[in-house]
C-alpha cells in the first residue's frame, strides 16, 4: 500500500513548495526537534503557491500528505539530521468545513474540518507502528508496518528481510518494535449549530504522536483531518455497516472569546448605536423571554448575568471569578424551566442540562470506562465543562448526583473541576456562569422556612450563588388577571399566526396578528443580542471609579453596622456587588464602573435579600439564613437555651432538665415559649440534646 502511494513527481512538487515557502519554518522546527515534530502550513499558503497541489490535498489527502512527508525528509536540515517531520495543515477552506451531523458517505477519504467541543478523551496509549517479530525457527527478526487496528503478523519468515523463508510462528519483540503515542477523542457539535432542541451528534477522532495530550474535554476546537469509516463488529463478526471516524491531521483551538459569533462592521455600528439608547436596560430586560409575564427583577438579573463581571488574575496566582451565578427557587409551574431554556438559547456558549444526570459525566466530569475507550479509561466532560466561557443552565439542580455535589463547590468558585481516578488525573476548566433552578422538597415554597430545609442542597453550596430568587405562586386578583391576559394573548397570537399560515381562507389579518404579537416579540432580536453580548465580553473591561467604589464600601459597612449583632453581608456578597456593577457597566459598553452601575447592583441584591434573606423574626436581612440555614437570632436563642438546660440539669438530682423549667427560665431571659419549644425540637433533631424521659432533657455529651 505504501509503495502504491509514493509518487515521485508529487514528492518533487512538494519539495519545491517547501524549499520556496517553508524553509525557515522547517529550520525552526528542526532546532527544537524532537520536542517539536510537526510543520504546520496554512492551507491558503499552499493554494497561493500551487492551487493544483492544494486541490489534491483536499481530494486525495492520504496521497498528498504521504508524499509531502516524503518530501520533507529530503529538505537539507531534515536529511542531514535524519529528522522526520509530520506535515500538518491548518485553516482549511469553508468548502471543506462540515457540521458533524452532515457527514455523508461521499465525504469519506476527504480532508475535512469539523468544529466542536471535546466531550471525551481517552488516556494516551502507545500504539504499535512497526512490529518486530522473531521467527521461532531461525531467530531472524522481521519488521511489519502496522497500518490497521488489528495486529498484522508476518505470514512467513521473509527472505528479503534476511529470514529463512519458511512458514513459522512469530514472537513480537516489543523492545525492538516502534511505538507511537495515540489517543482517541470524541468531538461533539457546538450547541450554537443546533436548532430546535436537537441532540448534538458526535464523532470519534484519532490523534497520534505530538497531537496527543494537548487538548482537554470542554475545549472548543477545529479538527482538520481525513474522514474514515471504521467497520463495526459484533463479537468476532465484521458487519457491513461502518462507523464514521476521523484521523486528525491538526487541531486548532478556539480559545478566544466567542470566535464563533461573527460581528460585522455593520453589526458593530448598530451595537454602538443601541448602547447609547436611554432605555437600553429596559429594552434588554424586555427581550428576555417576552412570552413570560412579569419576573422583571429576575429578567434584569439575567441580563447582568449574560454580560458578567471580569475574571481577575491576582499576582499571587489566585483567580477571582467574574461570572455571576443565579439560582431560582420556587413553586412548580412558575416558568423557571421555561426561563432557563430561553436563556440557554440566547446566551452564547450555553448548555442546558438537568441535575438528574443523563450521562456518566453528569454536571461536572468523570472518568469512565465504556465502549468508547475500548477498555481504556476515558475522561468525559459534563455540562459545566462544556459550558466553559458561557452559561450553564441547570434545571432541577436539587436532584443532582452525589458525585457532582462535591465537585460543585470547586466548579462554582475556582471554576475548575478535578478528576483523579484510575490513570486519569486532570483538571478541567469550567469558567461558566451558572443559572440554576430548584424545586422545593415539599412541593411548595414556604417563605418561613430556611432555604436549605426546603431545597435538597447543602447551605454551603447555596451560598455560592450571587443571586437567589424565590418565585412564589400566590393568588392575587390583579397580577393573576395580568398574567392570564398575557398568557392568553400570547396563545392567541400563536393561533392567529397558524391560522393565517395554514388555512386557505383566513378571516384574520396581518394587522391583527401584529397587534397580538407586539407584546411577545423581543425588543432586541436574539441573534443581535448574542452579538451584542459577544462584542461587550470581547471588548469591554470596565474599571471601578472612586465614587462607585466608595458607594459600595459605604453600603457594605453601613449595612453590617445597622444590623448590629446579626450577620448580614459577608465579603462574598461584596464580591457579588462588584461583579454585578461590572456587568452593568459592560451593558452600556462603558470602560468605567460608575455610581449608576453600583446603584443597579445594590438594587438587584436588595430585591433578592428582601425575599430570601429576611429574618422573619427581626425583620432584618440575615445572610446566615442562606449560609447556614438558621438565622443569627435563632442561633443566639439556641445557645441561650442550651445554657439553661445545662444549668438546670447540673442542679437537678437526676441530671435532667424539666421542660416546664426550661420554658420558664427562658421566658425570664425574654424568649417566647413557642420559640423555645421550636428550638428544643430543633436541638433534639440535631442531636445536641436528648429526651431520656418524656419532658426531661439532657445535653448530649460527646
Ligand atoms: P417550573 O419549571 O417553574 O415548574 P415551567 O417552566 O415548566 O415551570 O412552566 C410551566 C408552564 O407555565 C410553562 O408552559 C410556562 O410557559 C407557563 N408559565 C408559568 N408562569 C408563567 C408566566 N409568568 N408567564 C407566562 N407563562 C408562564
Ligand atoms: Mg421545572
Amino acid at each position: 500500500m505504501v509503495r502504491l502511494l509514493k509518487d515521485e513527481s508529487l514528492v518533487s512538487q512538494w519539495e519545491k513548495f517547501f524549499e520556496e515557502h517553508c524553509k525557515s519554518d522547517i529550520e525552526t522546527v528542526a532546532l527544537e526537534y524532537p520536542e517539536k515534530r510537526s510543520l504546520f502550513v496554512d492551507y491558503w499558503d499552499i493554494d497561493k503557491a500551487d492551487p493544483k497541489l492544494a486541490e489534491l490535498l483536499l481530494s486525495q489527502p492520504f496521497k498528498a500528505l504521504f508524499n509531502g512527508e516524503e518530501a520533507l525528509k529530503k529538505i537539507d536540515v531534515a536529511s542531514e539530521n535524519k529528522i522526520q517531520l509530520h506535515f500538518r495543515i491548518t485553516n482549511l477552506p469553508d468548502t471543506n468545513k462540515i457540521i458533524i451531523r452532515k457527514i455523508r458517505a461521499n465525504h469519506l477519504g476527504k480532508f475535512m474540518a469539523i468544529d466542536g467541543l471535546i466531550k471525551k478523551r481517552t488516556e494516551v496509549r502507545p500504539k504499535l507502528q512497526v512490529g518486530a517479530f522473531q521467527c521461532s525457527k531461525c531467530g531472524a527478526v522481521i519488521r511489519i508496518e502496522q497500518d490497521e487496528d488489528i495486529l498484522k503478523e508476518p505470514s512467513e519468515c521473509y527472505e528479503d528481510q534476511g529470514g529463512c523463508g519458511r512458514v513459522s510462528s512469530f514472537k513480537l519483540l516489543t523492545n525492538l518494535s516502534q511505538f507511537i503515542d495515540s489517543q482517541k477523542i470524541e468531538v461533539q457539535e457546538n450547541p450554537e449549530g443546533l436548532r430546535g432542541g436537537a441532540q448534538p451528534e458526535r464523532i470519534s477522532v484519532f490523534l497520534e504522536d505530538d497531537l496527543v495530550g494537548e487538548i482537554a474535554p470542554g475545549d472548543r476546537v477545529v479538527v482538520n483531518g481525513v474522514l474514515h469509516s471504521m467497520q463495526r463488529r459484533r463479537g468476532t463478526f465484521r458487519l457491513t455497516s461502518f462507523d464514521k471516524t476521523m484521523d486528525a491531521n491538526s487541531i486548532e483551538s478556539q480559545e478566544l472569546a466567542f470566535e464563533e459569533i461573527d460581528v460585522t462592521p455593520e453589526d458593530e455600528k448598530e451595537i454602538l448605536k443601541i448602547s447609547k439608547d436611554p432605555r437600553l436596560y429596559e429594552k434588554m430586560t424586555e427581550s428576555i423571554a417576552p412570552t413570560i409575564y412579569g419576573l422583571n427583577v429576575e429578567k434584569a438579573a439575567l441580563v447582568l448575568q449574560l454580560f458578567g463581571g471580569l475574571a481577575k488574575e491576582m499576582p499571587d496566582g489566585t483567580r477571582i471569578r467574574g461570572d455571576i451565578h443565579t439560582l431560582f427557587v420556587g413553586d412548580p409551574g412558575t416558568a423557571k424551566s421555561q426561563m432557563l431554556y430561553y436563556m440557554s438559547k440566547l446566551a452564547p456558549r450555553s448548555v442546558y442540562a438537568s441535575g438528574k444526570a443523563s450521562t456518566a459525566a453528569g454536571l461536572t466530569a468523570a472518568a469512565v470506562r465504556d465502549e468508547f475507550g475500548e477498555g481504556q479509561w476515558t475522561l468525559e466532560a459534563g455540562a459545566l465543562v462544556l459550558a466553559d466561557m458561557g452559561v450553564a443552565c441547570i434545571d432541577e439542580i436539587d436532584k443532582m448526583e452525589e458525585t457532582d455535589r462535591s465537585a460543585m463547590h470547586q466548579a462554582m468558585e475556582q471554576q475548575e473541576i478535578s478528576v483523579a481516578k484510575a490513570g486519569i488525573n486532570a483538571t478541567l476548566k469550567s469558567r461558566c456562569a451558572i443559572l440554576a433552578a430548584a424545586n422545593p422538597k415539599l412541593g411548595r415554597f414556604d417563605e418561613f422556612l430556611p432555604m436549605h430545609e426546603q431545597i435538597n442542597m447543602p447551605p454551603a453550596l447555596i451560598s455560592r450563588f450571587d443571586l437567589i430568587f424565590s418565585i412564589l405562586d400566590k393568588p392575587n386578583r390583579t397580577t393573576d388577571t395580568d398574567l392570564a391576559t398575557h398568557i392568553l394573548r400570547a396563545h392567541k397570537a400563536g393561533e392567529i399566526t397558524e391560522n393565517i399560515a395554514r388555512s386557505k381562507k383566513s378571516k384574520h389579518t396581518k394587522k391583527e396578528q401584529e397587534s397580538f404579537m407586539k407584546d411577545i416579540i423581543p425588543t432586541i432580536a436574539p441573534d443581535f443580542f448574542r452579538k451584542y453580548v459577544a462584542y461587550a465580553k470581547r471588548n469591554i473591561f470596565p474599571v471601578m471609579t472612586d465614587e462607585a467604589l466608595d458607594m459600595l464600601r459605604r453600603y457594605y459597612v453601613d449595612f453590617r453596622a445597622s444590623s448590629e449583632d446579626s450577620v448580614t453581608f459577608t465579603p462574598r456578597q461584596l464580591e457579588a456587588f462588584v461583579r454585578l456593577s461590572e456587568a452593568s457597566a459592560r451593558i452600556r459598553l462603558s470602560q468605567e464602573v460608575t455610581v449608576e452601575d453600583a446603584k443597579r447592583a445594590i438594587h438587584i441584591i436588595d430585591q433578592y435579600l428582601r425575599r430570601v434573606g429576611l429574618d422573619r423574626e427581626t425583620g432584618k436581612f440575615d445572610i446566615d439564613i442562606i449560609a447556614t440555614g438558621i438565622s443569627h437570632s435563632q442561633h443566639d436563642r439556641m445557645r441561650t437555651i442550651m445554657d439553661i438546660i445545662k444549668r438546670l440539669s447540673d442542679e437537678a438530682k437526676d441530671g435532667n432538665a424539666l421542660r416546664g423549667d426550661i420554658i420558664r427560665e427562658s421566658e425570664i431571659e425574654g424568649l417566647e415559649s413557642g420559640k423555645v419549644e421550636e428550638a428544643l425540637d430543633r436541638l433534639k433533631r440535631q442531636g445536641q440534646i436528648y429526651e431520656p424521659a418524656h419532658g426531661k432533657y439532657k445535653i448530649t455529651e460527646y
